[in-house]
């Protein structure tokens, strides 16, 4: 399969990608993870990225393009999750013109729709396990109680004015993406709303399966 996943942050698509990519034997690429991961490294591209993630901006295309096509012909073209790329028309166009020149193309978009005050409840109740990266939700998943409290954060980004910051960037940048892919015919919208397992079926639902073997 070569799906893209779609939809605001918090909306659970990281979630959703990496529970996919393992029942279905397609790689979970996240452009987040591999951008965290290069900071972390302290590669060149790591060092250019690093002010525009922490502040959660968005990175300039060019740098996230390399990474995202590099890890996509890694996979040998035989099955993805996308998830966090494309996230402005410019990456979008990138990726179509991309697959296209290796004879390839995506079988489906899938957007993951929640309402924006669920959204908001979401991100600010998640909190983080700041040693092993692990993510909690107070109501739904709350940290286990052995765990001490103080390795248990919130992040930066998940404070209330930064998350609006983050719905803005999501508005005027990447909302636009799901109308280019809806003219193309590739869009499919689903209901992000319910528990993880409601969620999961909708999407596995949506993906087309004659197509997904190869
Ligand atoms: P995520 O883990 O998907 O929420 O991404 C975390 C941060 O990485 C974002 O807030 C951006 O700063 C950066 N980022 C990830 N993917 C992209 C992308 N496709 N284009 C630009 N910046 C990105």
């Amino acid at each position: 399969m070569k799906v893209v996943l779609f939809g605001p942050p918090g909306v659970g698509k990281g979630s959703q990608a990496r529970f996919l990519s393992d029942r279905e034997g397609a790689v979970h690429i996240s452009t987040g993870v591999l951008l965290r991961r290069a900071i972390r490294s302290g590669t060149e591209l790591g060092q250019k990225a690093q002010s525009y993630v922490e502040s959660g901006k968005l990175v300039p295309g060019v740098l996230v393009r390399a990474l995202a096509e590099d890890a996509i012909r890694a996979t040998n073209f035989k099955g993805f999750v996308l998830d966090g790329y494309p996230r402005t028309i410019e990456q979008a166009e990138w990726l179509d013109e991309f697959l296209q020149e290796e004879g390839t193309q995506l079988d489906t978009v899938l957007s993951l729709e929640v309402p924006a005050d669920v959204i908001i409840d979401r991100l600010s109740k998640r909190r983080v396990d700041k040693e092993t990266g692990e993510n909690y939700h107070l109501d739904f998943k709350p940290p286990p109680a052995d765990i001490p409290a103080d390795r248990i954060i919130q992040r930066k980004d998940d404070m209330p004015d930064a998350i609006l910051h983050r719905l803005e960037i999501y508005d005027k940048e990447t909302h636009p993406v799901q109308d280019w892919y809806r003219q193309r015919g590739m869009l499919q919208e689903i209901d992000g709303r319910g528990s993880f397992e409601e969620v999961y079926g909708r999407i596995v639902n949506a993906i087309p399966t004659s197509r997904s073997a190869s």
